[in-house]
């Protein structure tokens, strides 16, 4: 058995998952190598506690990379600039580098610019400096409109801005300006998170309807002007005081040239195994595209993320010993949906289920947002 290596483009959520599962499972002698631009690596869902308040620095949720060395895998800090699937080759701002496998772990990019006006009037919750302006703004709110934009779809965490605007809901209230205040999100989708079923929806629905938070479906904004407050939907035209958004999403461009990405414009897989087209090549979270039996995409989620890592991870190391990986990704996931006050609610099940999603939604408790708190945690603590 010859020494391998394995190249994990990204050192996301994703990617930390699987190299630390690789180097678990595999012998020392093949190399576990991760190439990221970054230099740390925190989670995304920290956003909204940083937009709170709960939460004051970025900085507070944040691991080094540079740690991952300590555990027998080995970072390389640079730009991915090409990759060649058949090769196995990745050419990046600090050399070439071939791999016996790779896992594609590269998120999607978020492009503000996509809808004019957006960058200048709105800010990116998905952006921790993003967040904590919203928590500033959110402070000096004197009474108004609010506004949780989602400018397009696909996008990360389906769950995330109604989220946002139930905890918008509740620091309002905490600071005695909610009737003054009118809350509203919207986006293109039908309802909110469609591919957890519509039970699930119009859960949400009720909870948003609870909070007396408006909910605008089917809007697809075509531009913002910051300078009159008003954002211009193909459909309708909504004012705003406060506007916290949502950039479209993208694969990343060094993926689309690779000709990796499909007409979805995300990169498809096996939905059991997770391997492209390429043999060797296998593509996990954000970045990819998997087709449900009941027609729309898996949604793009640090849980499935994190499981689609385990799986990839256990298969390579498999492979490797000589044996055939028997390990997939059935489709199953949760999540803790934050609604304010200290509660959360809890979404689970099978987005793979034939012919719908089976997929329930708990109600909030604060044993849920504990949940959610530790498993930051623990993901945190991948590779301490
Ligand atoms: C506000 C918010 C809340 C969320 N809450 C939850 C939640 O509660 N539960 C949940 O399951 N999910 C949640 N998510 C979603 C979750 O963060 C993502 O689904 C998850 O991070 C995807 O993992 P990934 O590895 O695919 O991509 P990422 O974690 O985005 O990692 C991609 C990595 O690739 C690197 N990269 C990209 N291009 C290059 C390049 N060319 N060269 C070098 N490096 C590159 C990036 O720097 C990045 O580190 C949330 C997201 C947001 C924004």
């Amino acid at each position: 058995m010859s020494d391998k290596t394995i190249l994990i483009l990204g050192g996301g959520l994703g990617g930390i998952t699987a190299a630390a599962n690789l180097r678990r499972l595999c012998a020392p002698e093949h190399r576990v190598v991760v190439i990221e631009r970054s230099a740390t690596f925190s989670l995304r869902m920290a956003n909204l506690w940083l937009m709170t308040g709960e939460r004051q620095h970025p900085e507070e949720g944040e691991r080094s990379l540079s740690q991952l060395a300590e555990h027998g895998i080995e970072w390389v800090r640079a730009e991915i600039e090409s990759i060649d699937p058949t090769a196995k080759t990745v050419k990046t701002s600090t050399g070439t580098f071939a791999g016996d496998y790779l896992v594609i772990a590269l998120g999607a990019e978020r492009h503000p610019e996509a809808v004019p006006g957006f960058a200048a009037a709105a800010l990116d919750l998905y952006e921790a400096t993003g967040a904590v302006r919203i928590r500033h703004a959110l402070e000096e709110f004197k009474g108004g409109r609010v506004v949780i934009l989602v400018a397009r779809t696909p996008f990360s965490c389906p769950s995330a801005p109604y989220e946002a605007a139930c905890l918008v809901d509740s620091v309002l209230r905490r600071r005695g300006v909610r009737e003054r205040s009118a809350i509203g999100v919207y986006t293109p989708e039908d309802i909110p998170m469609l591919a957890a079923g519509s039970d699930v929806g119009e859960a949400l629905l009720r909870l948003l309807k609870d909070r007396g938070i408006e909910f605008h479906p089917e809007q697809i904004v075509m531009k913002v002007d910051p300078a009159a407050h008003l954002a211009r939907f193909e459909l309708e035209d909504a004012t705003y005081d406060l506007l916290i958004g949502i950039p479209p999403h993208r694969v990343p461009e060094v993926l689309r040239a690779a000709k990796l990405a499909d007409a979805s414009g995300w990169v498809p897989v096996d939905p059991g195994t997770l391997q492209t087209r390429y043999p060797g090549v296998f593509a996990i979270g954000d970045a990819t595209s998997i087709r449900l039996p009941v027609g729309m995409f898996l949604p793009k989620a640090g849980v499935f993320a994190d499981e689609q890592a385990h799986v990839v991870a256990e298969n390579i190391a498999a492979e490797i010993a000589g044996k055939v990986g028997s390990r997939r990704f059935n489709g199953h996931g949760f999540c803790y949906i934050e609604v304010g006050d200290d509660e959360a609610a809890y979404g689970a099940g099978n987005f793979y289920g034939i012919p719908a999603p089976t997929v329930t939604l708990e109600p909030p408790s604060p044993r849920y947002r504990q949940e959610k708190h530790e498993l930051e945690r623990t993901a945190q603590s991948l590779w301490l």
